[in-house]
């Protein structure tokens, strides 16, 4: 790398620092943006700047958005009775990628975990809580991950929700033990999700 003039050497810098990209691979997209067009490396950069300046928390579900409201909660087709709860958004998307759910979400930005000191306050249970008692929701999905914190913070919410004259189910079979959400292959999740049982 020290071979390079600095201007390079800075943009390989810079590459290295994402995650799983080593010096060798950063060295290597380097030439590669060098090769290509300045038009190219233009659209690079400001793609990397538009997240920066432009993405935003869903004001309905907490997903990221480029508006107020994401394209879900603001798709009049979509059912508002059936309420999904994940952890991330990514496990939002991996939701959505298995087509087997048309229903709203609220995504809540983690999960219960006493030993890191993540407590109900902590995540976005007082807004789900808000939901269900002001908006028309019906059935309540708890897609959290199979892991113990995911568990826990399904057991947690279903407990809050009970006073509530709705259903609350779980996604079921086919998701491993232990299992992050969005490593799950869209065919197991799919079936999950049809499976559902109530808590
Ligand atoms: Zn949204």
């Amino acid at each position: 790398m020290r071979y390079y003039p600095a201007s390079i050497q800075n943009l390989i810098k810079n590459i290295s620092k994402l995650p799983g990209i080593g010096e060798k691979t950063a060295e290597r997209l380097a030439l590669h943006i060098l090769r290509r067009s300045r038009q190219e490396a233009q659209q690079l950069a400001n793609a990397i700047l538009d997240i920066k300046d432009k993405v935003r928390y869903c004001s309905r579900c907490y997903a990221l958005s480029d508006a107020e409201l994401c394209g879900i909660c603001s798709d009049p087709a979509r059912d508002p009775s059936f309420l999904c709860i994940v952890e991330q958004p990514a496990d939002m998307v991996a939701v959505e990628k298995s087509g087997a759910f048309r229903g709203m979400h609220l995504i809540l930005g983690g999960a219960l975990s006493p030993m890191n000191g993540i407590g109900p306050e902590d995540i976005r249970i007082r807004e789900l809580v808000a939901r269900v008692a002001n908006e028309q929701v019906k059935e309540v999905v708890l897609a959290t991950s199979t892991n113990v914190e995911g568990e826990a913070t399904a057991s947690y919410i279903a407990q809050v929700l009970e006073k509530y004259p709705i259903k609350v189910t779980r996604i079921a079979s086919g998701v491993p033990m232990g299992g992050d959400l969005k490593y799950v292959d869209q065919v197991t999740l799919k079936k999950a999700l049809e499976t559902r049982h109530a808590l």
